[in-house]
């Protein structure tokens, strides 16, 4: 089906103007924020804010206060033109690709922190990086207004620590997770997949491997923190440059469980590893997601 391209808005005055226009029209206003370098993962959040709204809005914007002074915000991949048409081909009715001068004029200087859930997992690792993140979104937040925000689950930390955002500072936003999507042999899309050399992206199938193995071992009903988590430790150290962690924690407070720990029915096991200089997380809650790797493959 032939599609309209869709609007494409660059300051932030014209895009909470389109989302108050829309509701105006009596339109429900969906909210997909990314930095682009669109995949299917990606397309899937838009499909899913079709599902329950009539305005379907994707900000593009990869935000300079979320990356450390030794990440990769200056080589992250870029592709305007190419996002343009994968959203086309999805239905999208506007996209916000403000500048950073748009989003962080001369003199601002509110930053969002929000407590504990930052604390563990990636946190550690990407000391400000929630800050940043939670900093931009409560921007978009501000702008957009009433509206349905969907995220993906394969950023499992930054979508509750958005969920806290929005109920904590009572936003008129509601907040919907969606279940990450992967490559047929299991391994998350990501834009960060762009950078793995062939080599590489051969020795990531671990990452979904390693967490299928707890997850059946789960299923099978173990318990014990150790006997599950500590295969997916050897697993992952066996096969990547560095492993900046394989943990174990309760899937709201994002508390880590320790290794001597019996773990609930609902237990989150998530993941980060560095291969070259790419790093990359993964996660999977046991007790309540789909195994990473489909059976029998
Ligand atoms: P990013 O562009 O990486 O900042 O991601 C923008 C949004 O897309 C975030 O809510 C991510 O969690 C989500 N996302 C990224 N990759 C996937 C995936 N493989 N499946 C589902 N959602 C994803």
């Amino acid at each position: 089906m032939l599609r309209s391209p869709p609007t494409v808005l660059r300051d932030s005055a014209s895009f909470r103007a389109a989302c108050d226009d829309a509701r105006a029209r009596g339109a429900r206003v969906g909210f997909v924020p990314t930095m682009g370098a669109l995949h299917e993962g990606h397309l899937e959040l838009v499909t899913r804010a079709r599902a329950t709204c009539d305005f379907v809005v994707v900000s593009i914007f990869v935000n300079p206060t979320q990356f450390g002074p030794n990440e990769d915000f200056a080589r992250y991949p870029r592709d305007e033109a190419g996002d343009l048409e994968r959203l086309a081909s999805v239905s999208t009715d506007a996209v916000f690709l403000p500048t950073p001068d748009a989003m962080y004029p001369a003199g601002e200087r509110t930053r969002v922190h929000v407590g504990g859930l930052g604390d563990h997992f990636c946190g550690p690792f990407r000391p400000g990086h929630f800050e940043g993140v939670a900093t931009i979104v409560a921007k978009f937040f501000g702008l957009v207004g009433q509206a349905t925000a969907v995220f993906g689950r394969k950023d499992y930390q930054q979508l509750a620590i958005l969920r806290r955002l929005a109920t904590d500072l009572f936003l008129p936003i509601t907040v919907v997770g969606v279940p990450t999507v992967r490559e047929s042999d299991g391994l998350a899309k990501s834009s960060r997949n762009r950078y793995l050399t062939a080599e590489a992206r051969a020795e990531a199938v671990a990452i979904p491997r390693a967490l299928a193995g707890a997850h059946a071992r789960f299923a099978a009903g173990e318990r014990h923190a150790a006997a599950l988590v500590g295969p997916v430790r050897d697993a992952l150290r066996s096969t990547f440059d560095s492993v900046d962690y394989a943990d174990l924690g309760d899937p709201d407070t994002l508390v880590p469980f320790p290794d001597e720990a019996r773990v609930p029915p609902r237990t989150l096991l998530a993941v980060a590893v560095r291969t070259g200089t790419t790093r990359l997380i993964d996660n999977v809650v046991l007790g309540e997601d789909r195994s990473p790797v489909p059976e029998g493959s």
